[in-house]
């Protein structure tokens, strides 16, 4: 096989870090490369990465049912011809019978640009149906609508990464980039060199938090009484930007006048941290800048956490930080595609461009991109979970396909969903691996890898990175946008589609221009010449934005809005069936639900099995050992993982990771009402010892 030396980017996470990859043995060698996010550094994912291509679990061949319709009969190696075929009868008897939407696709935030595009059109144009979403929508979607409702755009981070490094205070809630993205923390250690203070928010004591100045450890579910307790604290001692207020912002009145109920005292009550503690944070952010404010998972996957990222950001805007340099509010994406995989029309609520599907002149501009009349546009759909709750019933998805993802492993209430996805009449799992949802399928499609085809991705700042092709596919495996278009073809719808990813980013372009997320002046070639092009870019003269906000917001009065959000309790309390919190989260060897990496020989040397991480003295009460095994058991399922004592998490507090089965048989699919975020960070558990056998 010949392989040239080619640069491209890491598989997994939003950093996408550079590598290059050049002819080794067995595959290819893959070193680091120098590049502006990673600056010639990969953590061990991404070094490890290319073991993936030659893996001997590798997809090879489709896969169909040894009994057509029988999913308890063995799965069997079939050609492209039948498995398209079994596909397409599916897909047409089922829409005769129940309609148009009783055919969808379930998405993922690690498919390129061009991938997310194909995905939402093929739904949209080819399969004429409104029921497609990702799983985006359970990892970045709060954040979004909160910075969408107050920006009037949703870009991660709204400046490159090396601003971190430049800021003076930096507080990061629910963020561990220590774990979830090593090679991001040097603009972290930078600034700590030239005597930078970094805050963490995070009921454990991470990797983050220990390198910190100051650690806050609030009960799971509290950081929305956190964040309004330091703006309460903010007014209070004078330290709001009032200039900036008047001439940048609007509604903080009502802000202000909510903030009253959130005194010291009630705020540690609250959330367990010390009054003094969020009186130094609110001093150094205000007194310290430049400063910036930094959210993730931990804050955002909440029923309430488009309320809580929004108090966050009601904090970051009454300090006047927001559209200053090396200052501001972001979100760090997890997904390697997280911020483009949302912009393209991949949501059940959107249209490429970042476009809301119910908006008219939205609807006017895709439709006639498209070549479509403007009333075959579907309306918008159901959301992730709502979408897979009702799989296989009447009036809900009854043929699915399901492309780079895992949601048997990654969905809330992960029994349920298994129910549902064997309630459907038919199921597709395009895929690299026969992940655990693969394996309920009734038909598996073997997809191309990341080296093996060309696309974009967009990163967590905001920047259009181009993912090259180093080498080709095993002959019978075949990309996605080979597969979509083949399956239009069928469908009759062929000629709307294109299986070459260039032809395809050229109508993204088209389709995204004007829009929020504009790629229009986004070139393959000025992605390469440039090391990424920062969105929008609205013509191929235009230098792109790497910083949003420094002249206005783009909302109707061109200020950013204040919004007056009040804590709620988390949907499930603890009590005395189930008197403690369970919160998930990320290993640093692991990614998502652990399809890729849990086959990854060093990484699974490294890190076997899943850890659950409980303070000395709760497991003192259940008579629990370090190492033990124990039994965690919410009101929806229960898991048995390895315990490991930790005084650095709460005492009522425990933590799962997610990157095996398990963790999400316990936690709670109670939705936020904006987002539709599951609520994966805090839902009460019970604990006890447990022995095999
Ligand atoms: Fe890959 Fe993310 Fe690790 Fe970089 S930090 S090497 S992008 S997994």
């Amino acid at each position: 096989m010949s392989v040239t030396a080619t640069d491209t980017h890491c598989p997994y996470c939003a950093l996408q870090c550079g590598m290059t990859l050049t002819p080794g043995i067995p595959v290819v060698k893959l070193e680091p490369r120098e590049f502006p996010v990673n600056k010639g550094g990969l953590c061990a994912k991404g070094f490890t990465a290319a073991d993936l291509l030659d893996h001997r679990d590798r997809l090879l061949t489709p896969l169909v049912r040894k009994t057509p319709g029988d999913r308890t009969s063995p799965l069997r190696e079939a050609t492209w011809d039948e498995a398209l075929s079994l596909i397409t009868d599916a897909i047409v008897n089922s829409q005769e019978t129940y309609g148009r939407d009783s055919v969808g696709a379930f998405g993922g935030g690690g498919l390129t640009n061009e991938k997310a595009y194909a995905l939402g059109k093929f739904v949209r144009v080819a399969l004429r149906s409104a029921s497609i979403d990702y799983n985006g929508r359970f990892c970045m979607s709060s954040a979004a609508t909160a910075a969408n409702r107050a920006f009037g755009v949703d870009r991660g981070l709204p400046f490159p990464l090396e601003d971190v490094a430049e800021a003076r205070t930096v507080l990061l809630v629910g963020a561990n980039p220590a774990d979830a993205m090593p090679p991001s923390m040097q603009y972290l250690d930078t600034g700590r060199a030239a005597g930078a203070k970094h805050i963490v928010v995070d009921p454990r004591r991470t990797a983050t938090a220990n390198g910190a100045h100051l650690h806050l450890q609030p009960l799971p579910g509290t950081d929305l009484a956190l964040a309004n307790g330091m703006l309460h604290i903010a007014i209070r001692e004078g330290f709001v930007d009032e200039a900036y207020i008047a001439e940048r912002t609007t509604g903080f009145e009502a802000v202000k006048a909510a903030t009253n109920a959130y005194w010291p005292e009630r705020v540690e009550r609250m959330t367990g941290v010390p009054e003094t503690k969020i009186r130094e944070t609110v001093r150094l952010l205000a007194t310290n800048g430049p400063a910036m404010i930094l959210t993730a998972r931990g804050a955002e996957q909440h029923s309430n956490g488009t309320d809580t990222a929004q108090a966050w950001l009601n904090l970051a805007l009454a300090l006047g930080l927001v559209g200053k340099p090396y200052s501001g509010y972001g979100t760090i994406t997890g997904q390697g595609n997280g911020q483009g995989g949302r912009e393209h029309g991949q949501k059940a609520d959107q249209l490429p461009g970042y476009r809301k599907l119910d908006d008219p002149a939205a609807r006017a501009h895709v439709a006639a991109v498209w070549g479509i009349e403007e009333d075959e546009l579907p309306k918008p759909g159901l959301s992730a979970y709502e979408m897979l709750d009702r799989l296989g019933t009447d009036g809900g998805v009854r043929v699915l396909m399901v492309l780079a993802s895992n949601i048997a492993v990654s969905a809330p209430h992960s029994n349920r969903i298994l129910d549902r996805l064997r309630a459907l009449d038919f199921l597709v799992v395009s895929d690299i691996f026969l992940s655990e949802t693969a394996e309920l399928a009734d038909v598996v499609l073997p997809t191309a890898q990341w080296a093996e085809e060309e696309g974009t991705m967009t990163n967590l700042e905001g920047r259009v990175l181009r993912r090259k092709r180093a080498l080709p596919p095993p002959p019978d495996v075949r990309t996605d946008l080979e597969m979509l278009t083949e399956l239009a073809e069928r469908l009759g719808r062929g000629k709307f589609f294109s299986s070459d990813p260039r032809t395809v980013f050229e109508e993204l372009r088209r389709a995204s221009a004007g829009g929020i997320a504009d790629y229009s002046g986004i070139t393959y070639e000025r992605i390469e010449n440039e090391d990424g092009v920062f969105w929008p870019c609205p013509a191929e003269d235009h230098p792109g934005t790497p910083r949003l906000f420094a002249d206005g917001f783009p909302t109707p009065s061109g200020r950013a809005t204040f919004i007056k959000v009040d804590h709620r309790d988390p949907a499930e309390m603890p009590d005395k069936l189930f008197p403690y919190v369970l919160t998930t989260g990320r290993n640093m060897q692991q990614y998502q639900s652990g399809n890729q990496t849990r086959r990854v020989k060093a990484l699974a040397v490294a890190l076997p099995e899943p850890r659950a991480e409980i303070h000395p003295d709760l497991a003192r009460r259940h008579g629990i050992a370090d190492g033990d095994l124990v039994e965690l058991r919410s009101r929806r399922g229960a898991a048995v993982l390895r315990a490991r004592l930790s005084d650095g998490i709460r005492p009522d507090t425990v933590f799962a990771p997610f990157h095996w089965p398990g963790a999400n048989a316990l936690t709670n699919p109670a939705l936020d009402p904006h987002s539709r975020m599951p609520a994966f960070k805090a839902c009460a558990v019970a604990i006890s010892s447990y022995t095999e056998g």
